[in-house]
């Protein structure tokens, strides 16, 4: 059987089996899905009036990934320009892949799609041989960098909460089944919320834009207080934001960090010395600048890389596209056998996708695995495997196939 057969096989088993449960898009009605199947192209305009009919679809055409419209339509069956969009809920996608970490060097690779040369980490322009722009491009659902694109997720979700006051019950996150989480808010008054709209809120949770000179951290106050008080921990929004930035980056930042911001070397000095009194200053007086020789650039520098550790780095692309298709809940994903899965938005930390995403319960296949890093499931390790036949757990034998790593066996 090849490896294609297999997943395919594995794939139409969880959706006739008894453990699959899919979570329908309110209105389903509305939506449009879109189904990816297996090397057989996109299948688009999809729509069912009710949840069965769905289920049933699924159990009857094996499909490698099931999305559905983020907006609602008057005829989502009909071709783009003709379906009369109503509205849409709003998506936020946090996505490793746009959250630089260490660990990509390890197990992302990148082969050039004209002459098949080879390399770890994040693909170059050019292929250094050939010059191509063309790559194949491999990366790995670590759990590293699935950790931090959920510290991301957790600014998000504070973010949409504390500064646009959605409630628990209109903000729902999940689990993407590769390597990020979504981020949905359901809400009659972002429904019909335009494009440029939506741009306006993911400037605002990226923070792109936000100059610390608007936020009282300008010459002109420094020239007649020789200290700043418009930041502070126990202001709103972003002045809040920017405060607790700040301070968690001089309660925890070394010699090294404070010099990678831009500092002197002196300077440097000054802070790591006085780290007791500027803390203290701050949240005694909520004032900042109180040490000698430290003065307004440094403290600009400081704010701007405050902004950084506070803002959510987030696909921008995503959340304006109002026509975009979503993943469908409960539904596999074609690059890992994973499923999407909902967790509660304030059991973030506790989330463990290794654990609540897995899919295949049972079983095992053999398989020939080319090379792939060490990796977990549940509580069990696996790898690193190079070069090597072994017999995996069916979760983690797809897995491998699914990111192109094995070649099934049997
Ligand atoms: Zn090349
Ligand atoms: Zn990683």
């Amino acid at each position: 059987m090849s490896s294609q057969k297999f997943t395919e096989r594995k794939f139409g088993d969880y959706y006739k089996g008894n453990d699959v449960s899919i979570c329908v898009p309110t209105s389903i009605e509305k939506r449009e899905f879109g189904f990816l199947l297996f090397e057989r192209g996109m299948l688009r305009h999809i729509t069912f009036k009710a949840k069965e009919a769905l289920e049933s679809f699924l159990r009857a055409t094996t499909c490698s990934d099931v999305y559905h419209s983020c907006s609602y339509y008057e005829s989502p069956e009909a071709e783009m320009d003709r379906k009369g969009w109503l509205g849409a809920d709003l998506i936020f996608d946090i996505d490793a892949d746009h959250i630089p970490t260490s660990c990509e060097r390890v197990h992302d690779g990148w082969i050039c799609g004209n002459c098949s040369f080879s390399g770890k980490g994040i693909a170059p322009k050019k292929c250094p041989v050939c010059g191509s722009e063309k790559f194949n491009i491999g990366t790995w659902p670590c759990e590293v960098c699935l950790d931090s694109a959920k510290t991301e997720t957790a600014k998000l979700l504070d973010l949409l909460m504390r500064d646009f006051g959605f409630s628990e019950k209109e903000v729902r996150v999940f689990f993407s089944g590769h390597r990020g989480y979504h981020v949905h808010v359901e809400n009659e008054a972002i429904k019909t919320l335009a494009a440029v709209a939506r741009r306006e809120m993911v400037d605002y949770v990226s923070g792109l834009g936000l100059d610390v000179f608007f936020h009282g951290l300008n010459e002109k106050n420094w020239r007649v207080m020789r200290a700043y008080q418009d930041i502070r921990l126990d202001d709103l929004g972003w002045r809040k934001r920017i405060a607790l930035g700040m301070q968690n980056f001089i309660l925890s930042a070394n010699e090294q960090d404070l010099r990678n911001i831009g500092l002197r070397k002196s300077i440097v000095e000054a802070i790591l010395r006085n780290k007791d009194a500027i803390l203290k200053s701050l949240l005694e007086t909520g004032t900042w600048g109180v040490i000698r020789g430290v003065g307004f650039e440094t403290w600009r520098k400081i704010a701007e890389h405050g902004v950084k550790l506070q803002s959510a780095k987030i696909d921008t692309v995503v959340t304006t596209d109002i026509h975009r298709l979503i993943r469908l809940t409960g539904t596999l994903h074609g690059k890992t056998g994973f499923k999407k899965v909902e967790f509660p938005v304030l059991a973030v930390d506790d989330f463990d996708p290794f654990k609540s995403a897995v899919a295949f319960k049972g079983g095992t296949a053999t398989v020939f695995v080319s090379d792939a890093p060490e990796f977990r499931l549940g509580d069990e390790m696996f790898g690193p495997y190079r070069s090597q036949k072994v017999e995996l757990p069916t979760a983690a034998a797809v897995l491998l196939i699914c990111k192109r790593r094995a070649e099934v066996l049997e």
